[in-house]
């Protein structure tokens, strides 16, 4: 059955092409009934960051791409690891990776080297001036077992590199690129084991996904280079390959790879902001595939359900912003006013809006005032600029035209019965406020435009803004009455 797996590097920060990847592992084990599992792929030891692994399985936890084997984190975000097949953390498995070095080492398929940086500085460099793409030369190729053997002893430093056979076609079908094919000769001797006593990622990850019964390997295409040499490990090992799936880059507007100089590209930005993880994850998953209809909208269930690697674009994806938001604008519009709320608090908080005390104790209140402005939001933080409406007790008009409408004849006569209206009431209900402008159309004759801009500029300074009779029971007996009698003043 179906095993696929997300093997990250804890380098910090979740690209949003990671949770991508993550994603389409995810969905297509769900499709299939398999396993999908999470892998820390940290044997670079330099570009490891104090605590990346947790801050990643939190931003995937958040977007509800959960795995079902692997490194997890415990209700008391501490770091733990589930199934038969770990450990899934590869710094803990230094002696599983010696085990497989040594049988290659021992079939011929791999050599001792002891080049020096500087040797192989300068052989490439030579190289280079002579216009060839830089390779190992193969100098320790030819070590004998006894030169090895004193070499070693003698404590010198060393790597294991695989060993390339001379001009051999190397072959795989790629699911999304269709059929590859590489000579030997064009590879390079690929270090396999570093003089730390670490594997490299290319050896880790063949030994990796074999022993944890990888059947489909779905990853970024930046390592597409790099799988025929693992085909070749496979190979050399006597193992099947699994099915390779190289999904395309996601670029920017301007077609480049998106990249963290370019703004938002981690989970933890957009989560920051407000998105849900709703509609980021249904945004990213139309980012390289699409379903057969042109349908946009599906939720996490949904996308399980009509997710296929057949349909994933050889193209890269362009990652629209704007797609993005009218997506995620969406979700906020179905969302529930509490979760909301939830996240609109600190922004108020931040933009003054409210004080912590008040988030507590105007608690519902707030959840209404966000109900009335979600309508349009891309993104939670947004909301700072919708609200204050609600919050002034003058009334500042926008533009020009306000302070013209509110010149307009019938104005001084909406505003008394907006004003007698409201008084005779206890409170605002929408309910209320429509049935208030149907009194007022028939005894005063004010309609349409005239009534509805006119209350809404009295009331607010503003011509666009949230339904109406959201506004007034939002703002409330009391503040609609204050501005009503600063706007005759
Ligand atoms: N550790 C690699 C990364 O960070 C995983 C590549 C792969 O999936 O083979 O992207």
């Amino acid at each position: 059955s179906v095993r696929v797996r997300f093997a990250p590097s804890p380098t910090g920060f979740v690209h949003i092409g990671s949770l991508r990847t993550a994603l389409y592992n995810y969905l297509f084990a769900k499709k299939m009934g398999g396993k999908y599992i999470l892998r820390v792929e940290d044997t670079d030891q330099s570009r490891f960051v104090e605590g990346a692994i947790e801050g990643m399985l939190k931003a995937m936890e958040w977007a509800g791409v959960k795995h079902d084997e692997g490194v997890m984190l415990n209700e008391n975000d501490e770091i733990i690891q589930v199934g038969e097949c770990g450990p899934y953390i590869q710094s803990q498995r230094l002696d599983i990776y010696k085990k497989y070095i040594k049988e290659l080492l021992d079939k011929g398929h791999a050599y001792y080297c002891f080049c020096s940086k500087e040797r192989l500085d300068k052989v490439r460099e030579i190289q280079k001036s002579e216009g060839k793409v830089p390779k190992y030369d193969g100098l320790c190729r030819g070590l004998s077992k006894e030169e090895v053997e004193a070499k070693i002893a003698a404590g010198e430093s060393y790597v294991i590199r695989l060993k390339l056979p001379a001009n051999k076609e190397i072959k795989f079908n790629d699911i999304v690129r269709g059929p590859v094919s590489i000579n030997t000769d064009d590879l390079d001797d690929q270090v396999l084991m570093k003089s730390d006593g670490f594997p490299t990622y290319h050896f880790a990850v063949v030994v990796d996904d074999h022993l944890m019964g990888i059947t489909h390997v779905i990853r970024g295409e930046e390592w597409l280079p790099s799988t025929p040499k693992h085909v070749y490990l496979y190979e050399a090992f006597g193992w099947d390959a699994p099915t390779f799936v190289h999904l395309p880059n996601i670029l920017n507007s301007q077609r480049k790879k998106l990249s963290k100089r370019h703004g938002d590209v981690a989970v933890e930005d957009f989560r920051k902001k407000g998105y849900l993880p709703e509609g980021l994850v249904n945004y990213v998953a139309l980012v390289g595939w699409s379903p057969e209809d042109n349908r946009e909208l599906f939720t996490l269930k949904e996308l399980e359900e009509a997710f296929s690697l057949e349909r994933v674009s050889k193209s890269g994806g362009v990652f629209d912003t704007d797609k993005l938001n009218w997506v995620n604008a969406h979700y906020i519009k179905e969302a529930d006013n509490s979760i909301l709320a939830d996240l609109a608090i600190p922004f108020l908080i931040e933009e003054g809006f409210i004080t912590k005390e008040e988030a507590v104790e105007k608690y519902e209140w707030i959840k209404s005032m966000v109900g009335a402005v979600k309508e349009g939001l891309s993104y939670v933080k947004e909301i700072t600029s919708k609200v204050n409406i609600f919050f002034k007790d003058t009334v500042e008009l926008e533009n020009e035209e306000c302070r013209d409408f509110l010149n307009l004849e019938h104005i001084p006569t909406l505003i008394n019965a907006l004003e007698e209206k409201i008084t005779s009431v206890d409170e605002i209900t929408a309910d209320f406020v429509k049935a208030m402008f149907k009194e007022i159309q028939k005894e005063f004759g004010i309609k349409g435009k005239n009534l509805f801009m006119g209350t809404r500029i009295i009331l607010t300074g503003q011509m666009h803004g949230p339904e109406i009779p959201l506004v007034l029971s939002v703002l409330g007996k009391e503040k609609v009455l204050n501005r009503i009698k600063y706007v005759k003043e």
